[in-house]
């Protein structure tokens, strides 16, 4: 029997007692990596030995100077690293905050969602489909009730619990059913906390973007080795010095390797993590973030994430008489009227016995808070309940209900018993094609008739025509039995309520943004197909193929392929579809980000590229199967995550670009100039302080660009695209040669002047040239003037404090002393001035002039 109303729960004072007892329902967390362990982790980088190597060869060599130089560098760079680092755990720490589970119990009488933690001993839990039990507990009541406790016994069938004495325990989730259960214990003292594996540390997890870059970096660690011992070899073979040499080969590989880029990538996805949840999408694995900006197809449900999910009942119909209801929300005000003329229940005993169905078949409950009224349950039932409310249905006074057939999205309607004054009856209700099939009578204002030819097409246009309104529609149907168990057959069909769930306000703009940016999107509803076409019109979402869940098992997966290219409509689908559908997409070659909410949409999750679940409605199951939670369960907020996405994407590859571009000037100077014979053009001071200072601060801030503007004008990128892209490898080449070649010809015109000063002006030259080619890289095609030249104030500030350190590098002595410079005079600056100027020109000419070609 299941009967809420004996239950109360615990009250305040006993849930204060019991925890005094019993502590916090939680774990200890896993430990956190400490910050001394993140900061040793900075020393284990290929970079890092190097550059030990470095010094000790320098201390060997008695340049004291050198070797304390490097010394600093390593410390620096190790701090950078630390603070950077510290800075992503603890960004993501703050995130995984969000999403501290929640547990529905009933406490003072009442159902409440409070903090899974908050739970006691003595508890009462409230169990349903997806969600995942807090605390271990002992049932009291339950309603086929199956359990997946694969997490305790790696067994992936679900388990049934249907006697009184069975336990339910905490980490496991329910996949079907729903129960009250009372808890036995809590945290630590669960068979969960007692197995759960505590010593894995939460760390940060590689994505493919940073494994790809971390691929990189080897491939150019192993080409630096080379090429840097090739240098020192033929350096060494034309009588140069070997100290000289030795120092300016390690240089050149340090030059050479972008160590620092997987680090930089996950600081960089870490901050955009933390800036997709003030566009309301948490992101739950940084895998997210990178894969989202490639997304080319979202797989949406109609209710809730296209629609409000505020539903309020709008019309009746019953074979001989239909109804108008007025009022919004689940505030009873309002009213039921037929002909113009006001109707209670008790004026119409076929309307009276269609109000019961749907108050005394469902879960939903409607609370008063001051003047507003506040739904606890499903919006669908709860819309009924405010329907009853509005029709003055009466409630009987010993309401006794005996059993319950539960709501899945897979049978699409519910039934259950009760009993009242010695007769059961069964009541049901559901999809209007799942109630007609075990309806053999309907129901007239003088009593049943049987279902004829006639009356069930009528029954059928009926439907057609509310769902034909974007109605969301509901039939009712009852039937009085003898003995006390479910039968859900030969009903007595009452009639259709339509339910009004209006789309939600931004969606609109969100369709058709995310359609020019070339991403497709395709409603997968449990609703029917004229309903779900009629809201993709209100929301001009381009519909030409409707297809059913019955008519999608009979297609081939050649056939399902082929409809998937065309704007199709998936409704009346079965859960488990999605996961087909994911399947065809993904091996057509799309990017699949799919939504889901319920307990069997965490397959398809799971598939999907990027899995998105819903914060406020979704269960559990769903969540923990996904990558992205939507905060407001909004499908606008999946468009603008996407769109951080590509701009994460966007600025990881152009600061990628800006960086391997800076080394590839100094290699081109370093190999060209031992080629031709000229003294040592960068000390390896020099090239450590360009690599690690003034570049790794600009190209940090070339992280934060904004968005481009046609940003989401574009199609999606291609799933393999890399990162450099051939343009990228074409500007990198030749910003290489240019600055490389200038800095060269600077070093050998002062050369007569002194080697100090010549090699003091090629390398602020460089500096500078970097530091100038940073807006080229801003963007590959659009100028300046498109991108807004203030656009990135971060960019500009690292600009001006990176001349100000490089400065200071050439008329502070003891930088001057450390890096071995001599002050430059203002001759020395002109020339320099002179090859930076084509550095910011002539890209912005040529995308000006790309602009106007492609207009
Ligand atoms: P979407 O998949 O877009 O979220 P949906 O909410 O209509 O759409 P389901 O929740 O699977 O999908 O519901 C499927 C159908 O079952 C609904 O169209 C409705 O006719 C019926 N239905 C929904 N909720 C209930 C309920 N609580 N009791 C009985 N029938 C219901």
């Amino acid at each position: 029997m299941l009967d809420t109303a004996n239950l109360t729960g615990l009250n305040q004072e006993e849930v204060i007692a019991a925890r005094t007892k019993a502590g916090w329902n939680e774990l200890p967390a896993a430990k956190p990596v400490g910050p001394i362990r993140v900061f040793l982790r900075q020393f284990s980088s290929f970079l890092v030995i190097i550059l030990i190597v470095a010094a000790v060869v320098a201390l060997a060599l008695g340049e004291v100077v050198d070797a304390i130089a490097i010394g600093l560098v390593i410390v620096l760079n190790a701090l950078l690293g630390f603070v950077q680092e510290w800075r992503a755990e603890t960004a993501l720490s703050a995130l995984k905050k969000l999403l501290d589970p929640l547990a529905m119990v009933l406490r003072d009488g009442k159902e409440q969602q409070i903090p899974a933690r908050e739970i006691v001993p003595g508890d009462i839990l409230v169990l349903a489909a997806g969600a995942k039990v807090a605390a271990d507990a002992r049932l009291l009541q339950s309603v086929d009730l199956s359990v997946d406790e694969s997490v305790l016994t790696g067994e992936s069938v679900p388990v049934s619990k249907d006697s009184d004495a069975d336990t339910v325990l905490a980490g496991t989730s329910v996949v079907a059913g729903r129960a009250e259960a009372q808890v036995v214990a809590t945290g630590t003292a669960t068979a969960f906390g007692k197995v759960a594996d505590l010593t894995v540390s939460v760390g940060l997890k590689v994505t493919n973007l940073q494994s790809k870059l971390g691929q990189l970096a080897r491939q150019l660690g192993i080409a630096a080795l080379l090429i840097a011992t090739a240098v020192v070899g033929l350096g060494i073979a034309v009588g140069r010095d070997a100290l000289e040499m030795v120092m300016t080969g390690l240089s050149l590989s340090v030059a050479m390797v972008p160590e620092g880029l997987p680090a930089v990538v996950t600081i960089t996805l870490a901050l955009g993590a933390t800036a997709m949840v003030r566009q309301k999408a948490l992101a739950r694995r940084l895998q997210a973030v990178e894969t989202l900006g490639a997304a080319s197809v979202i797989c949406s449900d109609k209710t809730g994430t296209l629609t409000e999910n505020k539903m309020t009942a709008t019309a009746i119909w019953t074979i001989d008489r239909q109804y108008e209801v007025t009022g919004t929300g689940y505030d009873p005000a309002g009213h039921i009227a037929a002909d113009g003329q006001r109707l209670l229940a008790k004026d119409d005993a076929v309307l009276a016995q269609l109000l019961q169905v749907g108050l005394y078949c469902s879960h939903a409950r409607l609370d008063q808070q001051g003047n507003s009224w506040v739904l606890v349950g499903a919006p669908t039932e709860g819309a009924l309940v405010t329907l009853a409310y509005k029709g003055w249905c009466e409630l009987p006074e010993n309401r006794n209900l005996i059993a319950e057939v539960p709501f899945s999205s897979s049978r699409k309607r519910m039934s259950v018993l009760y009993e009242h004054n010695g007769q059961a009856t069964v009541l049901t209700k559901g999809a209007p094609e799942q109630v007609l099939e075990i309806s053999t009578k309907v129901m007239t204002q003088t009593g049943p008739i049987e279902i004829t030819t006639e009356t069930r097409s009528q029954i059928e246009e009926a439907y057609a025509a509310l769902a034909s309104r974007g109605l969301r529609v509901i039939a009712v149907a009852s039937r009085a039995v003898a003995d006390q168990t479910i039968v859900e057959d030969q009903m007595v069909f009452l009639g259709l309520i339509g339910l009004i769930d209006p789309p939600r306000a931004e969606v609109k703009a969100a369709i058709k943004g995310a359609k020019s940016a070339g991403i497709r999107v395709i409603m997968i509803t449990g609703d029917s197909p004229i309903t779900a076409a009629a809201i993709a019109d209100q929301l001009a979402l381009e519909v030409t193929h409707k297809v059913t869940g019955a008519e999608l098992k009979e297609l081939d997966d050649i056939e399902l392929t082929a409809l998937l290219r065309k704007n199709v409509l998936f409704a009346r689908t079965q859960p488990e579809q999605k996961m087909r559908i994911v399947a065809a997409l993904q091996a057509d070659g799309q990017i699949v980000a799919m939504t889901g909410d319920g307990v069997n949409d965490a397959p398809a999750l799971k598939k999907a590229d990027i899995g998105v679940s819903m914060g406020v409605r979704g269960t559990d199951v769903a969540r923990d199967a996904s990558d992205l939670v939507l905060l407001d369960d909004n499908f606008a907020t999946i468009v603008r995550a996407i769109a951080e996405g590509r701009r994460q994407f966007a600025n990881v590859r152009k600061f990628v670009r800006y960086l391997l571009s800076s080394n590839a000037g100094e290699v081109v100077a370093l190999v060209v100039n031992i080629a031709i014979g000229g003294p040592l053009i960068f000390l390896a001071t020099q090239i450590l302080w360009m690599n690690l200072i003034t570049d790794g601060v600009t190209a940090v801030a070339l992280g934060l660009e904004k968005a481009e503007p046609d940003q989401m004008r574009q199609p999606p990128r291609a799933k393999q695209s890399s990162i450099l892209g051939i343009g990228g490898v074409g500007l990198i080449v030749l910003f290489g040669i240019y600055t490389g070649l200038a800095s060269l010809w600077i070093f050998f015109q002062l050369l007569e002047q002194g080697e100090m000063l010549a090699r003091t002006t090629a390398f602020t030259a460089m500096v500078i040239f970097e530091k100038m080619s940073v807006f080229a890289f801003r963007s590959l095609t659009l100028p300046v003037w498109r991108i807004g030249c203030f656009s990135n104030p971060f960019l500009l500030g690292a600009l001006c404090l990176m001349i100000g350190a490089q400065l200071l590098a050439v008329y502070w002595p003891p930088l001057q002393t450390m890096l071995h410079t001599v002050p430059i005079g203002p001759d020395q600056w002109v020339m320099i001035a002179l090859f930076a100027l084509p550095l910011i020109i002539v890209p912005e000419v040529v995308k000006t002039v790309r602009c106007y070609r492609a207009a």
